[in-house]
């Protein structure tokens, strides 16, 4: 029997490479847990048909001696990232039976690497929300506890890392969708600096904050994928040249806590935790600063106009004559508003209605010119905060994981998930997430750490200096 419950992606390297067990033998207990667990977890929309097929590719590289750290290694990747020839659906009935025609470039990266991609993984239709209830294919559940939302938008990715059915995965951010269900499921989850990680093959949400994100049990694997797909790609027009891809200089150990975010509510168990863990790191020789960021209490503010905005552009497209979902009608505007009104979910056209708004003549100016002048300052404030402190820290999430079908009838409610992680969505600098205990019912609790542009090393120090005294 392989054990996989600790497994590390260097770990099954070892073994796969000194024959302790095959790349199938360990794919195999991947399948067998699907098989038990995702009925009831529905963490995964399908199961790839040739997974054998990848398994015995994996194995030629470890016979040939081409075989690096992510080869045999089992992913789940979410249903927003294409892989060609297979369904990627966003969540969403528009594209429920849309075959991807290329692959995105972070699939590319990890085939030639000789990864096994299991399937793909349900999320929140085009990755709006927070707890994977918005995805036209039913809701995931959490393994930690069933009655429990995995967080979301990419829980249907984190689900399958923590309830065994993939070692690792992909999700992808555009405001905290890795970061908070790797905190609700008891994950690392990483957002890396925008630009690091091509967007191309990525099904859009919000272009200007999407950034591919990877999930892991440890640090080191979220560094291992960061560093196997983190490169330059022509194919985006926002990924960042290698000669650009430089941080600020001095990694010092002092963290800066925006204690004023804090007025938002936070669970007291939470608040609690978070302190306990800041007191880890003092012991650690981590200096903990005050910091204030007067801007970034409107960061939800200018998040759910900027991405509402673009949302509205980039759903666009989805019109029931190209490809997707499609209505018969009487003439064209009737397939269009046929097609979109059944295609597309709830918060989906919550979205395109609000996003259309802010950008109507009229209101342009009133909210999407401000909402982005707030980005600018609340990047320029952020950056500025990096001249004195190296490292941020607050909760990824103000609660645990909740109830599924709590907050569904309140948006709102829902939006304050996002509160920790919006800021570095929109100022573009990474940031991970990473357990931190668990409370008497075994739910887990995660601290999150943002550092300037560029500097995910410090997040990857720092983090393992964590893991090794929580
Ligand atoms: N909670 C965020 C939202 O609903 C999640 C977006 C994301 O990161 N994909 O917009």
């Amino acid at each position: 029997m392989i054990a996989i419950t600790n497994l590390t992606i260097e770990t099954a390297h070892e073994n796969l490479k000194n024959g302790a067990y095959t790349c199938r033998e360990l794919l195999d207990v991947y399948l067998e847990n699907i098989k038990r667990r995702n009925k009831e977890l529905n963490a995964y929309l399908e199961i790839y048909n040739d997974v054998y097929e990848q398994a015995e590719i994996a194995t030629e590289k470890f016979k040939n001696g081409t075989a690096g750290l992510l080869t045999g290694i089992p992913f789940a990747i979410k249903d927003n990232i294409l892989l060609k020839g297979k369904i990627a659906s966003a969540g969403s009935r528009i594209l429920e039976n849309y075959k991807a025609t290329y692959d995105a470039t972070v699939m590319k990266c990890l085939k030639k690497a000789g990864a096994i991609v299991i399937g793909r993984t349900n999320m929140d239709e085009f990755a709006m929300g927070s707890s994977t209830q918005n995805s036209a294919f039913g809701a995931t559940r959490n393994p930690l506890d069933p009655s429990l939302v995995p967080g979301g938008s990419s829980g249907g990715s984190a689900a399958a890392v923590a309830g065994e059915m993939a070692l690792v995965a992909l999700g992808t951010e555009t405001c905290g969708s890795v970061r908070e269900p790797a905190a609700f499921c008891g994950l690392v989850g990483l957002k890396p600096t925008y630009g690091a990680l091509s967007r191309h093959g990525i099904i859009a949400m919000g272009n200007s904050l999407d950034q591919v994100s990877p999930f892991g049990k440890t640090v080191r694997d979220v560094e291992i994928i960061f560093k196997a797909l983190s490169q330059y790609d022509e194919e985006d027009s926002t990924s960042v040249p290698e000669d650009l891809r430089k941080g600020k200089n001095s990694a010092g150990k002092k963290i800066g806590v925006p204690w004023h975010l804090f007025k938002e509510g936070v669970d007291p168990s939470i608040m609690e935790n978070f302190k306990e863990s800041l007191e880890k790191f003092k012991k650690a020789g981590y200096e903990i600063l005050e910091i204030e960021t007067p801007t970034s209490k409107y960061s939800l503010a200018a998040y759910y106009i900027i991405m509402p905005a673009e949302v509205s552009t980039n759903l666009a497209r989805f019109d029931g004559m190209r490809y997707g979902y499609h209505e018969e009608a009487d003439n064209l505007l009737g397939v269009y508003k046929k097609s979109r009104a059944q295609g597309f979910g709830r918060e989906a056209r919550r979205r395109i209605l609000l996003g259309t708004y802010v950008l109507s003549h009229g209101y342009y100016d009133a909210y999407y010119n401000k909402a982005i002048k707030v980005r600018q300052k609340i990047r320029k404030e952020i950056m500025n905060t990096f001249e004195t402190v190296d490292l941020i820290a607050t909760p990824p999430a103000p609660f645990l994981p909740f109830k599924i079908g709590e907050k569904l009838e309140d948006p709102v409610a829902m939006y304050l998930c996002d509160v920790f992680n919006a800021p570095a969505n929109l100022s573009g600098t990474p940031s991970i997430a990473i357990p931190s205990g668990k409370n008497n019912k075994g739910l887990p609790f995660s601290i999150q750490l943002t550092a300037p542009h560029w500097r995910e090393d410090w997040l990857f120090e720092a983090g393992k200096k964590f893991e090794s005294i929580r």
